[in-house]
């Protein structure tokens, strides 16, 4: 059973126009997967699906099985309980220590007293940060307030976390160390799907990776390459063009051997 399963979903805002048209795609448990393409593709709509906070106005979504048609709000819930969510603008409680942050994610799913600083001692440590619990978001780098954010989505060991531009409103370096705290997760068996228009970094990586452009996918690539002339509509053919287009005009990824971890200032 996939983890994550859309199927011919178009969604359409009532005041905006089509958000997305005709996208199909599935994550497997354990997977980790871009969501790319420029602004305005398509992509938070998808994870706001997957977190099931948006319905499609056609086709179905399916997460762990739960059909987004047919679930009820207990199970909505449940669910939500099992994923893990970080965004861009990390979304920290400003009067709260990086502890206090976790420790509301378990606070409020009703988590026994005695085991909350333990797990978020365990998850501060995991993210780098055991030496930070204390500090206020304003006290800690942009870098550093991501790991509080994702420590805060750890918590509650979710089977998948939904990263939305997550490296967004960061630099360089501390981009690779959020990416790469992001890969160990993974390697430990959570699924991640991770939105960004960073092509660097999508480029750099090798992982399973699903473009969009206009509401539509345009490239998934866990699909059959295409014949050579084949494999498509007119407007399916553009779009691909379009895409390609666009993945042309990314700025050349760094000298990856410029890249030492142990001098990642983030940890
Ligand atoms: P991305 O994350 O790739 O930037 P979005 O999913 O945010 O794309 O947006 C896709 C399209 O849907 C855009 O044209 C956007 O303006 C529109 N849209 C997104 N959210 C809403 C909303 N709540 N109401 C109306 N239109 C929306």
């Amino acid at each position: 059973m996939s983890l994550i399963r859309f199927l011919n979903v178009a969604k359409e805002y009532p005041r905006g126009g089509v958000a997305l048209n005709h996208v199909t795609f599935q994550v497997k448990k354990g997977e980790f997967c871009f969501l790319t393409g420029p602004s305005g593709a398509g992509k938070s709509t998808i994870l706001k699906m997957v977190y099931m906070e948006e319905r499609p106005t056609h086709g179905d979504v399916w997460i762990n099985g739960l059909s987004i048609k047919e679930a009820k709000r207990r199970e909505i819930a449940m669910l939500r309980r099992k994923l893990g969510i970080v965004f861009q603008d990390f979304r920290l409680l400003e009067t709260r220590t990086a502890e206090a942050n976790v420790a509301f994610a378990l606070e409020v799913t009703g988590v026994a007293r005695g085991s909350i600083r333990t797990k978020v001692a365990r998850v501060l440590t995991q993210v780098g940060l055991a030496s930070k619990g204390t500090a206020y978001p304003h006290e800690l780098s942009g870098g550093e307030q991501q790991r509080v954010a994702i420590a805060r989505a750890l918590v509650n060991d979710p089977s998948l976390v939904i990263a939305d531009e997550p490296t967004g409103n960061l630099d360089e370096r501390a981009t690779r160390g959020v990416f790469q705290l992001l890969r160990e997760i993974n390697a430990a068996g959570t699924a991640v799907i991770m939105a960004t228009h960073n092509l660097g970094l999508v480029r750099r990586a090798d992982l399973r990776t699903i473009e969009m452009n206009h509401g539509r996918v345009v490239y998934d690539s866990s699909d059959p390459v295409p014949e050579i002339g084949g494999g498509g509509d007119a407007e399916t053919e553009a779009r691909r063009a379009a895409a390609a287009a666009w993945r042309a005009s990314a700025p050349p990824p760094p000298e990856p051997d410029l890249y030492d971890p142990l001098l990642e200032d983030e940890l």
